[in-house]
C-alpha cells in the first residue's frame, strides 16, 4: 500500500471493534473486516438480489453482487490516488448494499409501508443491522464485529431519531460531523457505478436507446470522441467505449476536485475531516451534467412501463409475504419465530430483507398457489 495521507483512517487512529480481539497475524484489521464481508451470508445473497433488473430478467444484467464489486473497484482505485485506506474504502464498499431487500427500491419502498407503524425500515439501517447483529457466524459473538469506521461508512444516512438510539454510531448525525473519507468516498463511488451500468444495462436491455442518449450531453460528447478515434466502430464496443470514459471522467472529477477541496480547507487530519464539510465531491461544472444523466435514467429507465410492471409485482409480494406472517407467526421458519417473540414485526422484516428475489418468489408461492401443496 502506498504512504497514507495524514488525514486517511489508520489503525492507529481508530476507534477499534466494539468487542476487543486479539490483532490479526498477516494481515491489518480493515483487510480483515474486508474479508469478513466477502465471507458473509448476506454477501453471497447479493448474488441474486436485484440492482434495476430482476435477477432471472437475463445472466448479463448487474445484479447486487457485481454492483457491489464495480463499486469496490472505483472506490479502490480513488482511494489509491487520494492516498486513503483502500482496505477500508473497500469494506464499505463491499458492504454498502447488504441490508437491501429483494427487487431493488421497489422492495425497500414496499418493506417500508408495511413497517410503517414499527419504527419503519432502511437500507442502510438493515446494512448495519445484517453486519452487527443478524450474521450467525463468530462463537464470541452475533454479527462481523468490524471496525468502527467501517460501520461507520455502512451508515451512509440516519434520521436523528433513528440515530439517537444508536448509540456511538449514530452521534455523528445528531453532532453534524462527517464520516471519514473512505465513506464519503464510497458513497460517490456507488453513484459512479449505478449511474454508468444502469445506462449500460438499459441499452442493453433495449430499453433505451442510443439514439435517446444523445439528449444526455456527457454521453453524447464521448461517443462522438469514440467514434472520430475509431472510425467505423459500432455494436457493443461502441458503448463499452463510451461508458469507460465517462467512468473514468467522473473518478478524475472526483479526485481533483477532493484534492482541491481538502487543500483548501486546510485539513491534515482524521478529526479534521470530521469537522469539516463534506470533503469528497464532483466539480461544479460535472453537476449539472450529472444531474441530466439521472433524469434521463429516471424518466427512461426506472420509470420504464416493463420496469414498473415488475416493481408492481414485487411490490405485491412483499406486501403479501408480510402480511401472512403478522398474521400468523407460526408460518415464519423456527429461528424467526424465536425473533418474532421479541418484535414480530421486526422479525419479519429482516426475514424478508434476507431473501433474494428468487426465494421471495417461491416463498410467495408456498403460501399462495392453490393447488401447489409442499
Ligand atoms: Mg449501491
Amino acid at each position: 500500500m502506498t504512504q497514507l495521507a495524514p488525514y486517511a483512517v489508520t489503525e492507529a487512529n481508530s476507534r477499534g471493534r466494539q468487542r476487543a480481539e486479539a490483532p490479526p497475524t498477516a494481515r491489518g484489521e480493515f483487510q480483515r473486516d474486508r474479508d469478513r464481508i466477502v465471507h458473509c451470508t448476506a454477501f453471497r445473497r447479493l448474488e441474486y438480489k436485484t440492482q434495476v433488473f430482476v435477477n432471472h430478467e437475463g445472466d448479463l444484467f448487474r445484479t447486487r453482487l457485481t454492483h457491489s464489486i464495480e463499486v469496490a473497484q472505483i472506490t479502490r482505485s480513488i482511494a489509491r490516488a487520494l492516498q486513503l485506506n483502500e482496505d477500508l474504502a473497500e469494506a464499505v464498499a463491499l458492504s454498502h448494499d447488504l441490508g437491501h431487500t429483494p427487487f431493488g427500491h421497489a422492495g425497500q419502498e414496499a418493506l417500508n409501508a408495511c413497517m410503517k407503524d414499527f419504527g419503519g425500515f432502511e437500507h442502510n439501517l438493515q446494512s448495519l443491522r445484517t453486519v452487527d447483529l443478524l450474521e450467525e457466524s463468530y462463537a464470541e459473538f452475533n454479527g462481523l464485529n468490524l471496525m468502527h469506521e467501517t460501520r461507520e461508512g455502512i451508515l451512509k444516512h440516519c434520521s436523528p431519531k433513528n440515530a439517537a438510539v444508536l448509540g456511538d454510531i449514530g452521534r455523528r448525525f445528531l453532532e453534524g460531523r462527517q464520516p471519514s473519507l473512505e465513506a464519503q468516498l464510497a458513497n460517490l463511488a456507488d453513484e459512479i457505478a449505478y449511474n454508468n451500468h444502469d445506462v449500460d444495462d438499459g441499452l442493453r436491455s433495449g430499453l433505451i436507446t442510443l439514439e435517446q442518449l444523445e439528449a444526455v450531453p456527457i454521453f453524447a460528447h464521448k461517443r462522438q470522441v469514440v467514434e472520430a478515434t475509431y472510425p467505423g466502430i459500432g455494436g457493443r464496443r461502441v458503448i463499452h467505449e463510451t461508458i469507460r470514459r465517462m467512468v473514468n471522467m467522473m473518478a478524475i472529477d472526483l479526485i481533483e476536485q477532493t484534492r482541491s477541496n481538502i487543500a483548501d480547507a486546510g485539513v491534515g487530519s482524521l478529526d479534521d475531516v470530521r469537522a469539516a464539510p463534506r470533503l469528497v465531491s464532483y466539480s461544479a461544472g460535472l453537476l449539472p451534467e450529472l444531474r441530466v444523466l439521472k433524469t434521463f435514467l429516471r424518466d427512461n429507465l426506472y420509470h420504464h412501463y416493463q420496469v414498473l410492471r415488475m416493481t408492481d409485482k414485487a411490490r405485491r409480494i412483499i406486501q403479501d409475504l408480510f402480511e401472512a406472517f403478522m398474521n400468523d407467526p407460526r408460518l415464519l421458519p423456527p429461528q424467526y419465530q424465536l425473533m418474532a417473540k421479541a418484535d414480530q414485526p421486526r422479525a419479519i422484516a429482516d426475514y424478508i430483507a434476507g431473501m433474494t428475489d428468487r426465494y421471495a418468489m417461491r416463498e410467495h408461492r408456498r403460501l399462495f398457489a392453490v393447488g401447489e401443496i409442499h
